[in-house]
């Protein structure tokens, strides 16, 4: 067992990296000697190292939903198109549609997926198969339903006492949806359950103008100070999006220690709200990762895309070229990631999880490469990766994925079926 990279690219020298069981445990100019039987060895002339990605904010089985509805406003598109056939979605559904967002996943360099959805023990038996990193949630959504809501928090607690298998990689955290989708007990519930457990807590916060006049209406607060208001706010937070905050919400942010996922296909082509303010966030230190988002709204888990889309927003929108610079995309797109989600990885050094992924410099979006990490964010995608390796397994390998034809053919008779009952 184990994966000797020889003669790859790493920060501009030619070496090797040996990574036996899930870790790299030398990189060297040149690492000889015997070996043990059924070592993989990849020739890796012409090929960087470079750290994988982490897609901070996904919902995986949204795959068999890409391309559903199109051009609609976000509550619209999300209570008229989105949620009647999310309804419908068995638990073989949401394993699939899993599996698909891995491949996806895998295909373009991402190894680790912060995930929201339903259906947990399909999530957990797709987690486990899929060979990715997820950090899954057991996700309440109960529509401001206090029956629905205790009913939910019942569901959760005995889920917790009797988790499923998901595999080494992964684990299940805890989710509330929305403050306008979950109820202020079940908020409430999740956040004090995290924060005593060492639990991450994911919530989307701040994505529309209709969720922030709706809260400030129902509650008196924004959104931001709402969920603080319930516990919610802590370093062990997630917030998805964080478009409407206000220099007082920031400040509340940063004063928590909140992760933020900003995902910025999504929020444009469902036309969610101003543009993310980074410059506000990373003033004020806050950790701020990037996400794809589902496949619905996105449409694609090309996590290269999100990062060039990503600049040009804060560059076209401030009218400021010197905003959200180069490294600060990629740090917010792959080492950032690692960190908040605990995979060890994000950093190609000894010692570190092998999460990482060889790049192919010989694609014409990559010649010449006066500098790597720009031609990463903007001039490359998903494709000029040639292997993806994740806690020392290759998940790609020169651009092969196993398995990959059952989980296009599974998916596509799922998506197929879910479409015609719309
Ligand atoms: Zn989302």
């Amino acid at each position: 067992m184990g994966i000797l990279i020889r003669g790859a690219s790493l920060g501009g020298e030619r070496r090797d990296i040996l990574i036996e069981q899930d870790r790299i445990t030398r990189i060297a100019p040149s690492i000889g000697g015997a070996f043990p039987a059924g070592l993989l060895a990849i020739e890796a002339e012409g090929l960087a190292a470079v750290p994988s990605l982490a897609n901070a904010h996904a919902h995986s089985a949204m795959t068999l939903l890409r391309g559903v509805a199109e051009d609609m406003e976000l509550m619209p598109w999300l209570t008229g198109a989105i949620w009647p056939v999310e309804a419908r979605m068995t638990d073989e559904d949401v394993y699939w549609g899993t599996r698909l967002a891995a491949v996806e996943m895998a295909r373009s360099g991402t190894t680790v997926c912060n995930d929201m959805y339903l259906h947990p023990e399909a999530l957990a038996r797709a987690a486990r198969d899929s060979g990715l990193r997820f950090v899954l949630s057991y996700a309440l959504i109960d529509g401001l339903d206090e029956a629905v809501g205790a009913a939910q928090r019942a569901a959760c607690a005995a889920f917790f006492e009797r988790l499923p298998d998901c595999g080494p990689l992964s684990r299940f955290h805890l989710a509330a949806h929305s403050v306008y989708a979950t109820t202020a007990e079940s908020i409430r519930l999740l956040a004090r359950q995290a924060r005593e457990r060492g639990l991450l807590f994911h919530v989307h916060l701040a994505e529309t103008r209709a969720e922030d006049e709706g809260c400030r209406a129902r509650t008196g607060l924004s959104p931001a100070a709402y969920l603080d208001s319930l516990g919610a706010l802590g370093p062990w937070t997630v917030a998805a999006h964080c478009l409407w905050l206000d220099e007082r919400d920031f400040d509340l942010l940063g004063e928590r220690g909140v992760a933020i996922a900003h995902n910025p296909v999504s929020n444009m082509k469902l036309a969610s709200g101003p543009a993310f303010d980074y410059e506000a966030a990373r003033r004020r230190g806050l950790r701020v990762l990037l996400g794809t988002d589902g496949a619905a709204s996105n449409n694609s888990l090309d996590l290269f895309a999100d990062m060039k889309i990503a600049g040009l927003l804060q560059k076209q929108h401030y009218g400021d070229s010197r905003r959200f610079p180069v490294r600060e995309i990629l740090e917010a797109a792959s080492a950032r990631g690692h960190e908040v989600f605990g995979t060890g990885g994000g950093r190609i050094v000894e010692g570190a999880a092998a999460d990482l992924l060889l790049v192919d410099l010989d694609r014409a979006s990559m010649v010449p490469c006066h500098d790597l990490e720009a031609n990463l964010v903007y001039s490359g995608s998903g494709a000029v990766v040639d292997t993806t390796i994740c806690a020392g397994k290759a998940l790609m390998l020169h651009r092969k994925v196993e398995g990959e034809a059952e989980v296009f053919a599974e998916a596509r008779s799922r998506a197929a079926r879910l479409s015609r009952r719309t």
